[in-house]
């Protein structure tokens, strides 16, 4: 297969662009503004679990005040039921189991309003956690906002580049022989480049060194011969002022 020697200088770049498109392609997959977004989106969550059971801690905790509340009340009721049947009652007796049955329910409303206050200083703490865990979530918000930003830009960014790149590949193919341009895909499926340029003894493309005999044929051909690499098989370009 012949190709004249400006037909190979595009298909060189035509390999340099899809090697430039798989290293957009790899950053695009290894953004660290897409890891910066996923951390703070886990961070969010466990914040989010958190808040949850807090949540369910105070009411929790609220329905232990409402049932200690409720309970002292009644036990207040009934001393002042007691203190005003003592007014009224004459009975020794009765006046003694009166002021026993007082006695008994004071000693239990200052036993419940002690567990009372207890629930209640745990109540502070968990609103302390809870207001704690809000602002945490608040600063989250905010820069998760900021990272997402960031992984627009960072994404944008790479959409650019590619299209560039993809607008520049498209107008050098529209030039290339349609027979080169198969070759060069055919080998490209395989997975490695389609094409690479004779760098000193080395292929371009898998970096082996070409051994003498090969090269002396390589050399021997003529400019516009497609050749290929003896080891990979990409299409190995003589491309004059190409050196690394
Ligand atoms: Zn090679």
């Amino acid at each position: 297969m012949k190709a004249a020697v400006a037909q190979q200088r595009s298909l060189l770049e035509v390999a340099e662009l899809d090697a430039e498109l798989s290293r957009i392609a790899h950053r695009a997959g290894h953004l660290p503004e897409r890891q910066d977004y996923q951390r703070l989106q886990t961070d969010q969550v466990a914040v989010d679990d958190r808040l949850g059971a807090l949540g369910i801690a105070l009411e929790d905790v609220d329905a232990e005040i409402s049932r200690f509340e409720l309970e002292i009340d009644l036990v207040r009721q009934r001393e002042d039921r007691d203190r005003t049947l003592l007014q009224s009652v004459a009975d020794a007796k009765q006046l003694s189991e009166l002021q026993h049955e007082l006695d008994t329910l004071q000693r239990r409303q200052f036993s419940l309003e002690d567990s009372l206050l207890e629930v209640m200083e745990h109540r502070e703490q968990l609103q302390a956690q809870q207001t704690a865990e809000l602002a945490k979530s608040q600063a989250l918000q905010a820069d998760l906002a900021a990272a997402q930003q960031a992984l627009d830009g960072a994404l944008e960014e790479i959409d650019q580049a590619r299209r560039a790149h993809a607008t520049r590949r498209d107008e050098l193919t529209a030039t290339l022989d349609p027979e080169l341009i198969a070759l060069y895909e055919r080998q490209r499926a395989g997975g490695g480049p389609g094409a690479g340029a004779l760098q000193g003894r080395r292929c371009g493309a898998c970096r082996i060194e070409i051994d003498r005999g090969e090269l002396a044929r390589i050399s021997a051909a003529a400019e516009d011969d497609v050749l290929r690499c003896p080891e990979c098989g990409a299409i190995l370009l003589r491309v004059k002022g190409v050196s690394q």
